[in-house]
Formats: structure tokens, sequence, C-alpha cells
């Protein structure tokens, strides 16, 4: 009777921990972090594509299959092919536009929130203390401070 349900408990902790892997909601958040972009995707397949060829070739050349002239024109074809697929992959996953706007965004941000702040501070004119906006003595010195008066 034990072993039984035993078993029950082991078909239902591995039917909770599974259960999530078959879920299609689950399987679809999988798929833009794989294949976002189609035309990485595509250069990928490119990539694998000349990357198998060029095993192809030198295992062809190693057989004597293939001549060394022969060998070496495709091996340099395959080569130049493999370059513009590993740039322009390297252009689509680090497109340098939208990082350097980004930059420039947070650095506005930061000057904005910077002249905030220093539109807030005052500082006494006496001696120079920060003091709040709204006080109307400066609490280092006690000199009477006026509302629109701002020192620094
Ligand atoms: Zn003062």
């Amino acid at each position: 009777m034990i072993e039984i349900l035993l078993l029950l408990m082991t078909f239902l902790v591995l039917g909770y921990v599974l259960y999530p892997f078959y879920q299609p909601r689950y399987r679809w958040a999988y798929v833009p972090t794989e294949e976002g972009d189609p035309r990485i995707q595509h250069l990928q397949e490119a990539k694998k594509e000349v990357l198998s060829a060029i095993k192809e070739i030198e295992f062809e050349h190693q057989m004597g299959k293939l001549s060394l002239s022969d060998y070496e024109k495709l091996r340099s074809e395959y080569q130049k092919k493999a370059l513009r697929v590993l740039q322009e992959l390297d252009r689509l996953n680090h497109p340098s536009g939208g990082v350097e706007q980004l930059e420039e965004e947070i650095r506005a941000y930061r000057y904005k929130l910077k002249q905030g702040q220093q539109v807030q501070v005052r500082f006494c004119p006496e001696c120079g203390a920060a003091v709040e906006p709204f006080y109307k003595f400066c609490v280092q010195c006690g000199r009477q401070l006026l509302p629109t008066e701002r020192g620094g």
C-alpha cells in the first residue's frame, strides 16, 4: 500500500516539476530570445552552413577527393563568406546607434536632475552654508535670508 502511495507522490512531484515545460505559453516565451530577429536567425543558419561547408571541404581534401588548389580556392571563398556573415551578425547584435542614443538620453536626464538639485539648494551669502530654500534665517550664522536671495 505504501509503495503505491510513494509511486503516486513521485508522479505528482514529477508532474508538478515538468508541467510548465509543456505549457504552450512557456515554450512561446523562449522563442523571442532564440529567434527574435529573423535576419539574425537567417544569418546564424548561413553561418552554420558555411562552417559545415568548410569542414566538409577540409575532410574531402584530407580524403584526397579534392586537389590542393581546388581546396584552397573553395576555402578562401567560404572564409570570405563566413566573415561577411559574422560581420553582419555583429552589426545586428550590437546596433551602436541605439546604444549611443540611450547614453545620450541618460546624460540628458542626469543633467536635468543636477539642474533641478541646484535650483533647490541655496547658500547663505554671509557664510556660504547650504540652506533649504524655505529657510528665512541661516542655520549657521543667523543671517536673514530674503526669499529671492541666492548666494553661491
Ligand atoms: Zn550663514
